[in-house]
């Protein structure tokens, strides 16, 4: 059997091109307020992307990019600001913020109509309790779209997760629990990796660090999908894993660059597209 490339450029283009289509039947503009501080050079390019992906599909962006020595208050009553603003329907506040700020606090401003990326309590904890529709985490919502449109059905699957943050790999053990997976969350204190891996029919890698997962740990036929994002000394991108010995391995598996990220972006846009009908509809 052959590997399926889990093509995430083309899946995001396909839904960047369902969301273009749906907002021109809008007769208002679904707007994003974008927060920057500082000139984070990964941020900078997430950020651009972002605004990028925005006015292709017809989504307004209204960047605010704030300089790194702006103060906590001064961002919070931004972030206030936007909240009450009727024209904003989504607010992002890109990570990481400078270090005198607290993040927690500061995302935790956002009302959570207006959490696009997912991130309050509140999405959070619907996540927890079963949903998966609403304003869901952009990055695991990524994964569970690109499955879906892959025809990948986690039910009954024994999915293996290793990561525990909160924007990744919590809500995507939520979601796919949710979605009948049988599943199991590994993080620094697992004790033996390999063991779990090997017996993952779904395999979801959002550690952040480079081969801790032995390509050849993986299952025969598993589907892997590769979260983590490093940029190598020669510039170019590569995910957690060794691509080619996992890809020889698993039944379908995600490229880095052209997997996850991109269905992150389109995720985002499809969480403020939903915001703003939502708004409208209360
Ligand atoms: P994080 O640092 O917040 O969490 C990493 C998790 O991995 C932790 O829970 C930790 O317990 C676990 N971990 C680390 N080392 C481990 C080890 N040796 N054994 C087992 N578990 C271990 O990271 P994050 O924010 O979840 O991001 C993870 C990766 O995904 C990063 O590379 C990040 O850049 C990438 N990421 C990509 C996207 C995207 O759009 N593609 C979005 C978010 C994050």
């Amino acid at each position: 059997m052959s590997t399926v490339i889990l093509d995430g450029k083309a899946t995001a283009k396909a839904i960047r091109r369902e969301l273009k289509k749906e907002i021109s039947t809008l007769d208002y503009t679904p707007t994003l307020a974008v927060i920057l501080v500082g000139k984070d050079p990964a941020s900078t390019v997430y950020v651009s992307s972002k605004e990028k992906a925005c006015k292709w599909a017809g989504l307004k962006s209204i960047n605010h990019h704030l300089d790194a020595s702006t103060d906590s208050e001064t961002l919070r009553n931004l972030i206030i600001k936007l909240n009450n603003d009727p024209t904003v329907d989504g607010i992002l506040l890109q990570l990481p913020l400078p270090s005198h700020m607290d993040e927690e606090s500061l995302l935790m401003e956002i009302i959570p109509e207006k959490d696009v990326d997912g991130f309050h309590p509140v999405n959070q904890g619907k996540v927890l309790l079963g949903a998966t529709k609403g304003l869901i985490p952009c990055t695991p919502y990524g994964i569970i779209e690109l499955l879906q449109r892959y025809d990948i059905n986690p039910s009954g699957k024994e999915a293996v997760i290793v990561g525990r943050s909160s924007i990744v790999g919590r809500p995507i053990a939520a979601l796919l629990i949710s979605l009948n997976a049988t599943v199991t969350v590994c993080h620094t204190k697992t004790k033996d990796l390999k063991f779990h891996v090997s017996r993952a029919d779904l395999l979801v890698i959002a550690a952040g660090r480079r081969n801790i997962v032995d390509s050849s740990w993986i299952k025969k036929d598993a589907v892997v999908i590769d979260v983590g994002i490093h940029r190598l000394d020669d510039g170019t991108l590569t995910g957690d894993i060794e691509f080619d010995q996992a890809h020889a391995l698993a039944s379908a598996i995600t490229p880095v660059p052209g997997g996850i990220g991109p269905m992150t972006i389109a995720m985002l846009l499809k969480n403020t597209v939903l915001a703003a009908k939502l708004r409208r509809s209360n």
